[in-house]
């Protein structure tokens, strides 16, 4: 008889820990898993799925206006911002309920608890202070928002975890942050009628991303009225009587905002999690440092998803969950594959973005080819909108391999999922060359780019 209570103790119950609990508890294992808030996670509780529908929600200002072009007149909109927020919720907690039942249904025990770990197999649940021995501990806790403690009035600001359950409908918001969340609920605010600014302290927007969709998309963004300021940061706020706020800036601007909200990158949750008392090593910022195969210094703790601060992405939380508990319990090693993974920024318009950006391809690569595509899509002919579209591939003109492509557009996350397979495959432009386009589409452009619009040298 084992002296343990769980093969697998999971701690947390978002995408990583829920897909390892239930994969483990499939091959056989004894399986209990704590979330401290709701199943599902940040992704389905306060992520990529509300996120998601509130970017469908404030899509219909433009489809509005885009409809008189075809013919349509549209009568007096009005806008509530409670009834989308409840229709949110409705479905959030529809999801909620099916990770739970899926967990039930695999047999794994729930805890609704915050977990701590006290050793290498012990963790205590804080809800009845019951301590629970397992032989393998999974930690799957996430990440959470940045604020910046040292900001005189930071206390006013809010993070995308508030941005979910406003009670009012700002009239005006400034985003700081420059990622994908700021960029993401710039165009959500935006959309939805309030006048939004975002303030960002690098050169460009979005870093890390291809310089070209950079640039074009902040160009975008200020055409459908967001204020974008780089270069500047907050160097204080203030709240005034009435509720709203005065942000001041290194560069002198003052903001008047009725909400101001932070997405300056997220923290591992691992502050008071006992990782000390049980030996396990972190990174300066908090990470969980892990191997390919997701297992920290102690032979018996393992982790996964953005606590390992490795890619941050609800699809990469999944396949490492996956990956671990095939490995320790149904006896089949694998790694989740962290190369070539294609993203979509569900920006106003989309990007989507697969393999290298130029910067990177030109710092590996002694030839490459780009091609680049920026047309109005054929919508936009009848809607009258002057927003276009960029398609972008580099290519190896040593190897003819497609090192990259990137999508700004209706529809970018889309295309980029099926991209992925092609340039996770290896593709060459000639394969692409080789391919019929559909038509009319946009993504036929990819198949049909001749000649590079320009050729970069060693
Ligand atoms: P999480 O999903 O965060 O789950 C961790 C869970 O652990 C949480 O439920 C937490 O409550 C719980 N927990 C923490 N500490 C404890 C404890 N001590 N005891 C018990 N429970 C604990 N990714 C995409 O791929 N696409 C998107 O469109 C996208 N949009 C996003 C939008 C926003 C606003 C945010 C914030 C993130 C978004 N992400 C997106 C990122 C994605 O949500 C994360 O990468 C993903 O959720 C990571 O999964 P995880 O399992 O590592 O952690
Ligand atoms: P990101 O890392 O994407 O962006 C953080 C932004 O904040 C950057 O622009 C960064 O600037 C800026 N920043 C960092 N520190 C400061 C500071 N002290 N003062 C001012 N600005 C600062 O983080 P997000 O919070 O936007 O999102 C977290 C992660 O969640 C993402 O990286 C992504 O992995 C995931 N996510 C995925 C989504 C998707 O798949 N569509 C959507 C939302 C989130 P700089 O560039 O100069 O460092």
């Amino acid at each position: 008889m084992s002296d343990f209570d769980y093969d697998l103790f999971v701690i947390g119950g978002g995408s990583g820990g829920v897909r390892a609990a239930r994969i483990a508890a499939g091959h056989g294992a004894r399986v209990g898993i704590a979330e401290e808030y709701r199943y599902g996670g940040t992704c389905v509780i306060r992520g990529c799925v509300p996120k998601k529908l509130f970017v469908y929600a404030s899509k219909f200002s433009e489809e509005f206006e885009d409809a008189a072009g075809f013919g349509w007149q549209v009568g007096d909109r009005h806008f509530d911002w409670e009834r989308l927020v409840d229709a949110k919720d409705r479905e959030i907690a529809r999801l909620e309920g099916v990770y739970r039942r899926n967990l039930e249904r695999a047999g794994v025990e729930m805890f609704d608890s915050r977990a701590l770990l006290e050793d290498e197999h012990t963790v205590r649940l804080l809800s009845d202070e019951r301590r629970v021995r397992a032989k393998t501990i999974l930690i799957a806790v996430g990440a959470t928002p940045n604020v910046d403690p040292a900001l005189p009035g930071g206390e006013h600001v809010i993070t995308s975890n508030e941005a979910f359950h406003l009670a009012d409908f700002p009239k005006r918001v400034v985003v700081a942050g420059g990622g994908y969340i700021a960029v993401e609920f710039a165009g959500i605010f935006n959309g939805l009628g309030a006048e939004t600014t975002l303030i960002y302290r690098g050169e460009e927007i979005l870093r890390g991303f291809d310089d070209d969709l950079r640039s074009a998309l902040h160009e975008e963004m200020e055409n459908k009225g967001i204020r974008v300021l780089c270069g500047d940061v907050f160097t204080s706020i203030e709240k005034a009587g009435d509720g709203s706020l005065l942000g001041r800036t290194r560069q002198g601007a003052a903001l008047e905002a009725d909400k101001i909200m932070f997405a300056i990158g997220r923290r591992p949750n691992t502050a008071g999690l006992g990782l000390e008392s049980a030996g396990v090593e972190m990174s300066a910022n908090g990470a969980i440092v892990v191997d390919a195969q997701s297992r920290t210094n102690i032979p018996s703790i393992y982790a996964v998803g953005d606590v390992t601060d490795r890619v941050n992405l609800t699809p990469v939380a999944i396949r490492e969950g996956h990956a671990f508990a095939d490995t320790v319990f149904g006896g089949k090693t694998w790694a989740a594959d962290h190369s070539m993974i294609p993203t979509a920024v569900f920006s106003q318009p989309e990007m989507g973005t697969v393999g290298l950006t130029q910067a990177e391809a030109a710092a590996g690569h002694k030839s490459i080819d780009i091609y680049r595509a920026r047309f109005r899509p054929m919508k936009h002919t009848l809607s009258g909108r002057e927003e276009k579209m960029l398609l972008k591939m580099l290519v190896d003109a040593d190897t003819d391999k497609v090192l990259g492509v990137h999508v700004l557009g209706p529809d970018a996350g889309e295309l980029v999922q099926v991209l992925g397979i092609a340039l996770k495959m290896g593709a060459t432009k000639a394969d692409f060359d080789a391919t019929m386009a559909v038509h009319p589409t946009a993504a036929e452009e990819l198949v049909t780019m001749r000649e590079p619009s320009e050729r970069l040298r060693a």
